[in-house]
Parts: C-alpha cells; structure tokens; sequence
C-alpha cells in the first residue's frame, strides 16, 4: 500500500530548490526534516525509501514505538517538542538531536544522560520569537548566556537555533520572526558562537522561512497529510 508519501516529497523538494534558486540561496543548503509526529511507522518507511534521512517528533511516547519498529534504518531522529526532564534520559539516549532546549537544567541533564558510547547530542535552542507565554522558547535576550552554557557540556554539540513563531497570514508578516532569528544567530556569530542551523519553517511559512536564510525546513503536513489530533 502506498501513502502518497513519495509523490507529495518529491513536489516537496521541487518547491524548496526553486525558493532556494527565487532567493539566492545555495542549492541545497536548505535541509528537509520530515515530522513525522502522530503518523504511522510505515508511513515514516515509505518516506525513507523516496531518500529522505531526517524526521522529527514531538511526543517521546508517540515517537517511542516508531524508533523501535525503523530500528533496521539508518535514520536521523531530531526531537523537536517540548522536553520534560523526566524524558532527558531517554531522549538523550534515542535521539541524535534535540532541537526544542530552552533552559539550562535540560541541557545539563541531557549533556550528563547522554550514553558515553554515542557522539554528542546535536541541539538546538528553541527561541520565543514571538514573545508567546503559552510556547515553549527562551526569550531572545536570554540565547547568548545558555549558547554558553551548552558550550561547555562535553556531550552537548551545540548546532543552531530553532523557533515557532506565532501562525501569520501573507510573506511578509512571516518573514518578520525569521529575520529576527537570522539577527540573533549573526549576533552570535559575532560574540565568536558560529552555528551552522537555523531550524525555522513549516508548511504553511516555508517560503519565508528559505527567503530569511533557514538551514533547516520542518515539514509535516505537506509530506505526509493533515493530522487528526491538534499538534
Ligand atoms: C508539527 C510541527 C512541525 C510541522 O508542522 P506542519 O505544519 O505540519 O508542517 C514543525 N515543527 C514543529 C516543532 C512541530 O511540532
């Protein structure tokens, strides 16, 4: 049975390398991570046999059973929800990166839970670029001191930052947060904190996201349809 899984990535890629041609961005500098989050294992199988490596959930538990029955692929798991940290110890030891970190304590546990046999988690910062207090994110005035602080975890590789802005209608109110994220990463890369990811972008902002510079795209519904549940 098919999803239609490989026809929706394959239009998919299609419309990220002409945005990254509209743009002026480098063909394929912008990464496709596929979310997964509430869909089925074959569904994330099918994927993969079209050549796509990245996926992301949001959910351990929802993820949990996806891992075990791919074990067999050589995938790219991303965990991109919000991290409890009675989740760090399996999150540490399932992931290869986390891009939802927004304080200190998380990343601690995360750097000392991480299995001294695998390399260093890849992590993100996950930042409130619109100043929401129902989402998770640092605020962006806080980025630079917990860049520093992750830094320092040895089993910590500290690669970007990641945000999700407040849903907007039209380009150009969508790009607004984007630029903001593209600012504080230049500002850090002034303070000598070169990064190489900037995980911005979803299926309803993907173009304002590759126009303001995104590394990384993260697409759920238009791979692998709408969700039934609100997340
Ligand atoms: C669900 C989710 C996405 C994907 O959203 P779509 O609109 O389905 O593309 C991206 N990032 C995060 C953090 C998500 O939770």
């Amino acid at each position: 049975m098919s999803y239609g899984t490989a026809s929706r990535l394959a239009a998919l890629r299609e419309r990220i390398r002409a945005l990254e041609h509209r743009y002026g961005r480098v063909e394929g500098s912008v990464r496709l991570l596929a979310v997964s989050k509430t869909k089925s294992a074959a569904m994330v199988r099918e994927a993969f046999e079209s050549g796509q490596r990245d996926f992301g959930e949001n959910q351990l538990q929802d993820a949990l059973g996806k891992l075990d029955a791919l074990s067999d692929l050589p995938l790219n798991w991303h965990f991109i929800g919000h991290v409890q940290s009675n989740k760090t110890r399996e999150i540490a030891a399932r992931f290869r990166c986390v891009q939802s970190v927004d304080r200190a304590r998380i990343a601690e546990r995360l750097s000392d839970q991480r299995p001294p046999d695998l390399p260093p988690l890849d992590v993100c910062i996950q930042v409130n670029v619109s100043a929401e207090s129902s989402k998770s994110g640092i605020a962006p005035d806080d980025v630079p001191a917990l860049a520093r602080r992750i830094l320092d975890l040895p089993m910590l590789r500290l690669r970007g930052l990641m945000a999700i802005p407040r849903p907007e209608k039209g380009l150009e109110a969508q790009r607004l947060p984007f630029r903001r994220m593209r600012a504080l990463m230049d500002a850090l890369a002034a303070e000598g904190i070169a990064l190489d990811t900037l995980s911005i972008g979803m299926s309803d902002d993907l173009e304002a996201a590759v126009a303001e510079g995104a590394t990384m795209v993260r697409i759920g519904t238009a791979i692998f349809g709408p969700r039934d549940r609100a997340r």
